[in-house]
């Protein structure tokens, strides 16, 4: 652990009663919460401010859909969370029906504080969108989204609303002010190093430090070590680094949940930075060799966790990546992902890492992300020319697949997966398509444990003195999360750290 000595000496530069790493939804939702209960409050966010037509800060909550997740009885809400920790085989001891339990209680708290901001939204009605509606206490969760308001919707006007919130208490925000190390002194964290303008600056934090800088998605080392595949690629905030998780590393902290993140299919080129996620979809996803292995109409949380099996026998990762193939009907429908990738920026305002996907494909089947043939058999062999693909793929494979696949769709039944009736459509019109998938996620879920206080804890569950921590960063959830889950955690865990953040004395 790294203790300074300089105590007496140290020189802070800037002070507050609470200092809040990072500005995004639980930064926001602690920062406010502070303030209102009477303490001064500090942001730092490592990236720039917006200007007034590049979007620069682009924290996930701010990128999100913009779905969140409330509870309308907390009983019920944790049964269902209880169900959801059984399937993913996670110990439901003491410890852990306390998280559920506050998690679950203060989700019914989400929808009173949102009024509070001045947040309109729209419900999307009793189980729809949740990922496993059919588990026990489905019924008592609620999946919203911000009411759009002109070009505002989704993440962005979710965002807009906390921020004029920040914005009206007079709280300051430290734009491009990475922390770098938490102060630790006397057995306690008392403030944060961080560099502002270049220089190194130390921020004093009288009564306690709020780490909220997000997860790891865009930190190499730490995903190949810490997730369940590799690679796995991100859409999302690039200067989410795992930073909070070696700062709190640095004191001491215990770590939690750093294999688990909401995942799915993603497609990524060579040309971006970042992945576009794949709707589950009334097409065909198959592995390497051409053969389906999962329902397509897939839990937009969880699927993930289908394409990760290596095969030991065969020493091949058959489903990374993965295709998905589709036929001229469905190209005809529309843009194969969301049209507006990043923070879909009201106005047509856009930051660096924009890409606007065109409505009929046509500009990114000239780049070559999406492959065509007039037969299926060619597509197979074209696929198979692909490297990622190491030659496994063969036009008898594929076409069998689709053959099979048709007939279901006749037939209006699926028995090798499950896929509703409704969805299946077969294929029935060249030329024909594919795009390869990846293992990819929005937002990672691991980092330093915390107790339902959000207090960050040391491997024997003491908590770190002074230090907590809220949102993505260390997230309360497990390997299963439902949809919403991500920014109802967030409000959540940012007013318990915020709430229990002031009560500590200030020190010195
Ligand atoms: C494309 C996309 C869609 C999503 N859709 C949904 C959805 O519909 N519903 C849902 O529930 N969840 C969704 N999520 C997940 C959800 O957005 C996150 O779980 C949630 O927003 C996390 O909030 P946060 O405040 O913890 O992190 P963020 O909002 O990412 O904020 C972290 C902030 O910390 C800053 N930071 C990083 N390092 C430092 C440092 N060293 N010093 C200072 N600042 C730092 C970052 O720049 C950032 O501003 C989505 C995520 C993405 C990317």
């Amino acid at each position: 652990m790294i203790e300074s000595t300089m105590s007496a000496s140290r020189h802070w530069d800037q002070e507050a009663d609470v200092v809040v790493v990072g500005y995004g939804g639980a930064g926001a939702a602690v920062a406010i919460t502070a303030h209102d209960e009477g303490s001064t409050v500090l942001i730092l966010e490592k990236l720039p401010a917006d200007t007034p037509t590049i979007t620069r800060h682009t924290p996930n909550t701010r990128m999100s859909a913009g779905a969140w997740i409330s509870a309308t009885d907390e009983t019920g809400a944790a049964s269902h969370f209880e169900a959801m920790a059984k399937l993913a085989h996670e110990t439901l001891d003491e410890e852990r029906k306390e998280v559920i339990r506050v998690l679950a209680h203060n989700l019914n708290e989400n929808e009173p504080w949102m009024r509070k901001l001045g947040m309109e939204w729209v419900d999307s009605g009793p189980l729809v969108e949740l990922d496993y509606p059919e588990l026990p206490g489905s019924e008592f969760l609620i999946v919203h989204h911000a009411k759009p308001s002109g070009a505002w919707r989704g993440g962005p006007a979710i965002f807009k609303k906390l921020t004029e919130n920040v914005v009206q208490r007079g709280i300051t925000v430290c734009w491009e002010t990475p922390a770098l190390k938490l102060i630790y002194e006397a057995g306690e964290v008392r403030g944060v190093l961080c560099v502002n303008a270049g220089k190194q600056i130390s921020i004093k934090a009288r009564k306690a430090v709020v780490l909220t800088c997000g997860g790891f998605e865009f930190n190499p080392w730490m995903k190949e070590n810490y997730l369940r595949a590799a690679p796995v690629y991100f859409r999302g905030n690039r200067a989410n680094t795992g930073d909070g998780i070696t700062m709190a590393l640095q004191v001491g902290a215990a770590l939690w949940h750093m294999n688990c993140t909401s995942w799915r299919a993603v497609l990524k080129t060579e040309d971006l930075a970042f992945a576009f996620p794949q709707e589950p979809a009334s097409d065909v996803i198959v592995d390497k060799r051409g053969s389906r292995f999962a329902n397509e109409k897939y839990r937009g949380h969880a699927f993930g966790y289908d394409l990760i099996g290596f095969n030991s026998g065969t020493l091949k990762y058959p489903q990374i990546p993965c295709y998905w193939i589709f036929d001229n009907q469905r190209i005809k429908i529309g843009a194969l992902a969301e049209i507006y990738a990043h923070c879909n920026p009201p106005g047509g305002v856009s930051g660096p890492d924009f890409y606007e996907w065109s409505k009929d494909n046509e500009a990114e089947l000239d780049k070559g992300w999406i492959l065509k043939a007039n037969t299926l058999g060619e597509l197979a062999r074209i696929i198979a020319n692909d490297p990622d693909n190491e030659g496994m793929m063969t036009s008898e494979v594929l076409e069998e697949t689709v053959n099979k696949y048709n007939q279901y769709c006749r037939t209006g039944n699926d028995p090798e997966f499950g896929r509703p009736k409704d969805t299946l459509v077969p294929f029935s019109e060249a030329p024909f398509y594919a795009v390869k998938l990846w293992p990819g996620s929005t937002s990672t879920q691991g980092g330093p444990k915390r107790n339902t206080k959000c207090q960050v804890l040391r491997p024997d569950n003491s908590p770190i003195p002074r230090l907590y921590s809220a949102g993505e960063l260390g997230s309360f959830w497990g390997m299963l999360t439902e949809n919403g889950a991500g920014l109802g955690e967030a409000f959540v865990s940012g007013r318990i750290a915020g709430a229990n953040s002031v009560l500590e004395s200030r020190w010195g």
